[in-house]
């Protein structure tokens, strides 16, 4: 479907396929409305492609007070290990402890009692090991001054698998959801917003359509759609970037986490679909919203931070596969230490009109429940299904850990993919987690993509092209060439 297609007016426009879009959409398709979601690139292409991938309450965020928070993200992980198990998994962590190392071993201890009572699972209870313990499970942790570790359990996903997962199950109970369509302008009249200009990316071809209520969920770009009335909340932009190594190169059988030598944030590293990721830093971002990058200042802290832990491992720049850099939307409240910056989302509201930025992945369901509660103000036949109806139908045979095949690529080239990175870098992460960003998937995505989408040998061509391209741009490890 594309814009000429679409219906002169909705009861809703979503704009923006994020994770904060996407549960929005999916919890507004069955609440008795129609909804129309719009992408002005591909789904999961903004913030919520390079998450750091948890879903979790945040153990950190117990470090700046975020109670209300951490408490609530733990709920959430809950429920999606229970409703979600296809697309959210269980993940042991090992945070090691060292002697006159801050935080403390008490204080850590603390944190996550608190933790445990949130999530009141008795089978994902912390605990504390030993030292001959610690390094039974990872060995490669310094020994001098170890005085064992504490092990607790969060949660990983595939950031774009949910959202697509979420953005398909919206369409299958009857929204529509177009990427690669911006909305370009608001449309107002008689003080209020009632719809949107939109246009699509490709073709340049645009649309106005009408809608009761417009919900601007666009991430850190939510500032550019403006209107009268309208007093969006002023954004800093936080970037967080993360190295993925090939799973030999840093084999762990779990999570490990722990505090930066330099600074005291928290980093961790654990396996991922196939590979082993690395993450992360925070820091303003200033450049371009569209194109983050991780820079080489950014990869020596990580490398840094494990050498600390694991000094034997050794760990070089040149030896990981990618790296990828998002950036966070945070609420600006002046110029205070980035980690210390509130994650709490913002949402600000005007005749017919919602906007909703910043936040968390784990807590996209309660956000989205959050928007169209007030958005049934405006839109009475808007009726939200039960809190406990589960999110999706049933789950697939899926999982956020396993490495990308080719076959698994092949079958997901029907899933409104558009271009070759759709496929290779957010309906799969191949180019993330397999050697030479996923070039040996290259061939039989192009041919699932003849078949599913009828390419012929020039655009497969001009595809792979681009998306080696992108590749090279946008996740090559800083100076590893
Ligand atoms: C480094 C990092 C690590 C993180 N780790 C975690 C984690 O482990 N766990 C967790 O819970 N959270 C984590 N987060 C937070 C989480 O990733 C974000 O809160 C979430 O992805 C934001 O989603 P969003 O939908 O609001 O924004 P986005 O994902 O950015 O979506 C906004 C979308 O709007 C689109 N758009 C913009 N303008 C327009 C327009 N005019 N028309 C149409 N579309 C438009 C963009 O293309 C984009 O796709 C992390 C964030 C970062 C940066």
């Amino acid at each position: 479907m594309r814009l000429a297609d679409l219906a002169p007016r909705y009861d809703l426009v979503v704009i923006g396929g994020g994770i904060t879009g996407a549960g929005i959409f999916r919890e507004a398709a069955r609440a008795g409305v129609s909804v129309l979601l719009v992408e002005a690139r591909d789904f999961a292409s903004g913030t919520s492609s390079w998450s750091s991938k948890l879903v979790h309450g945040g153990l950190r965020y117990l470090q700046t007070g975020e109670w209300r928070l951490t408490a609530e993200s733990v709920r959430e992980r809950q429920r999606l290990l229970r409703e979600a198990p296809d697309l959210v998994e269980r993940l042991d962590f090992l945070l090691p402890c060292y002697r006159g190392v801050k935080p403390s071993r008490g204080l850590v201890r603390l944190g996550l009692w608190l933790y445990d009572r949130f999530a009141r699972d008795a089978a994902a209870r912390s605990q504390s090991l030993d030292v001959t313990a610690s390094l039974a499970i990872t060995p490669q942790l310094a020994t001098h001054n170890l005085l064992g570790a504490l092990q607790y359990q969060d949660a990983r996903t595939d950031d774009c698998r949910l959202v697509w997962r979420l953005i398909e199950q919206g369409q299958r109970d009857g929204g529509t959801a177009l990427n690669y369509v911006r909305a370009a302008q608001l449309l107002q009249a008689q003080g209020r917003i009632c719809g949107a200009a939109l246009c699509d990316a490709e073709t340049g071809d645009t649309r106005e359509i009408e809608a009761t209520v417009v919900i601007n969920a666009s991430g850190v770009w939510a500032e550019s759609l403006q209107g009268q009335g309208i007093a969006a909340p002023k954004l800093r932009p936080l970037r967080g970037s993360h190295l993925v190594y090939p799973h030999a190169r840093l084999p762990l059988p779990c999570a490990v986490s722990f505090f930066h030598p330099r600074d005291r944030r928290p980093v961790f590293a654990y396996p991922w679909q196939g590979a082993t990721l690395i993450g992360t830093t925070d820091l303003d971002h200033r450049e371009d919203l569209w194109s983050p990058r991780m820079t080489k200042p950014e990869a020596d802290y990580l490398l840094e931070a494990f050498d600390w832990l694991m000094p034997g491992v050794g760990l070089k720049l040149d030896e990981a596969l990618s790296s990828f850099a998002g950036v966070r939307a945070i609420i600006d409240e002046g110029e205070g230490r980035p980690s210390s910056a509130s994650r709490e989302s913002a949402q600000w509201t005007a005749p017919g009109f919602i906007g909703i930025t910043g936040g968390k992945l784990t807590t996209f369901r309660v956000t989205a429940r959050q928007v169209l509660a007030e958005a049934a103000r405006q839109l009475p036949a808007l009726r939200l299904v039960s809190n406990d109806a589960p999110l999706f139908d049933q789950p697939r045979q899926e999982s956020p850990s396993l490495a990308p095949t080719a076959q698994q690529v092949g079958l997901r080239a029907t899933e409104q993919v558009r271009h070759l990175d759709d496929l290779l870098l957010r309906r799969s992460r191949a180019g993330l987690v397999l050697p030479d960003f996923g070039e040996a998937l290259i061939e039989p995505a192009l041919a699932a993509c003849r078949t599913a989408l009828a390419w012929g040998g020039a655009r497969c061509a001009a595809e792979a092209a681009q998306y080696r391209a992108h590749m090279r741009q946008q996740h090559t490890v800083p100076g590893s060439n």
